[in-house]
């Protein structure tokens, strides 16, 4: 049922950008009311593209508009830095914890990839599975609908080897093509979040990184696993359940972007308990995890938000049933974190892109970005819950729905 309704709105959103849209023609865009993602809001603009690029924006009302938006806001398209676009549910509705064949397993991460595009996210980072690679090249060919994919491959973790051994695997993911390099360096939440590889070999990794130019991203839940990725010189933390005072301040004072993942995966498991319950470490005893991990989230996050100067982007760690709520992370910085509404979509789109080495690319309307540009009913700087009414969304100059 599931994927039948997903085929018949996947062919539809197919065919209508090839009628839609020409590499020569000139596409005008207008809206009452636009966030350029930097912080700078504008009334009455239009946005003009060229192919997949903005060539200008402002308050111009002359001319015809291609797609006049009326009072829609319109903005970047979202990027979340941590979604896992190939986790799913197998027919029987339970977490597909091993691998179905290449082709169920590809045309799930199409579907993730399809409902994440309808979401408003235009670009997100996967931290990581092989197929990645195809469904990346894939839609980066305009073929198939989803957001711009960037992939770590495979993770690094304390079993990776000796510090030598290690830096041979990063030098492996770049050759192979990885966007990013994932490294686990604490357990996970659901055996308690410890640090489980050694400096050296953190040292290893993010300090190969840094000298071929790959970037790092660590998931870390213990201050302690926090320090040390900071120390050795690895690039952002992901979740950071336990983080206190102390790390969240070396983060911000080391410029290492911090992803939180507050309001989402912790409730989407919650949510979806029996389709995980009895597969590998989702037990009752990670269960329990989890649901301690709510109330430690809404404590970190609240110390995050205040804390000067800390680079704060937008990951979700959408799993298995996630995909399609991004913008909840969004709405939670906001409202269990105090954060600002524009710092929440600051986050979400040229802060996310500056972690991703897109800010040049993405994140920002402004001409010479790439044409990723949602519309939301409401303006989501008063009234955050809009960032979850997507009601346009154009990829690369390409509208796959209005
Ligand atoms: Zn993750």
């Amino acid at each position: 049922m599931r994927v039948t309704a997903f085929r018949a709105v996947l062919f539809a959103a197919v065919i209508a950008p090839v009628a839609l849209s020409s590499q020569d023609q000139t596409v005008r865009i207008r809206a009452a009311k636009a966030l350029d993602g930097t912080g700078k809001v504008l009334s009455n603009v239009t946005i003009t593209i060229q192919g997949s690029k903005i060539t200008s924006i402002g308050p111009d009302n002359s001319g015809a508009a291609t797609y006049n938006l009326g009072t829609l806001t319109a903005m970047p398209g979202m990027i979340d830095v941590h979604a896992h676009v190939g986790w799913h549910f197998d027919k029987d509705g339970r977490y597909a914890a091993r691998p179905g064949t290449p082709a169920q397993e590809i045309l799930y991460s199409a579907e993730n990839a399809f409902v994440t595009l309808m979401a408003g996210f235009t670009t997100i980072q996967s931290p990581g599975q092989a197929n990645d690679v195809e469904l990346r090249d894939a839609i980066a060919r305009g073929v198939l609908p989803g957001p711009r994919i960037l992939t770590s491959i495979r993770v690094l973790n304390e079993r990776s080897g000796t510090p030598a051994e290690i830096r041979e695997k990063v030098r492996q993911l770049k050759a192979d093509g990885a966007d990013v390099v994932k490294i686990f360096a604490s357990a996970s939440i659901r055996e308690g979040g410890k640090q489980t590889m050694t400096e050296e070999q953190l040292q290893a990794v993010c300090g190969e990184a840094n000298a071929i130019g790959m970037r790092t991203m660590v998931h870390a839940h213990s201050p302690e696993s926090i320090k040390a990725s900071v120390n050795a010189g690895c690039q952002q933390i992901e979740h950071g359940v336990f983080a206190n005072d102390e790390v969240l301040k070396l983060m911000a004072d080391k410029g290492v972007y911090f992803d939180p993942n507050i309001g989402v995966v912790l409730q989407n498991y919650l949510a979806n308990k029996s389709h995980f319950l009895g597969i590998g470490n989702y037990n009752e005893e990670g269960f329990a995890f989890m649901e301690k991990g709510l109330a430690l989230n809404e404590a970190m996050i609240k110390k995050a938000v205040a804390t000067p100067k800390l680079m704060m982007v937008i990951g979700t760690d959408a799993v298995a049933g996630a995909h399609g709520h991004n913008a909840d992370e969004i709405v939670a910085r906001v409202r269990q974190g105090g954060q600002k509404p524009m710092d929440a979509i600051i986050s979400a789109t040229s802060l996310a892109a500056r972690s991703m080495r897109l800010d040049k690319t993405v994140g920002t309307l402004a001409p010479g970005y790439e044409a990723d540009i949602i519309a939301l009913d409401g303006d989501p700087a008063s009234d955050i819950n809009a960032v979850k009414r997507v009601a346009f969304v154009m990829r690369a100059g390409k509208v796959y729905k209005r």
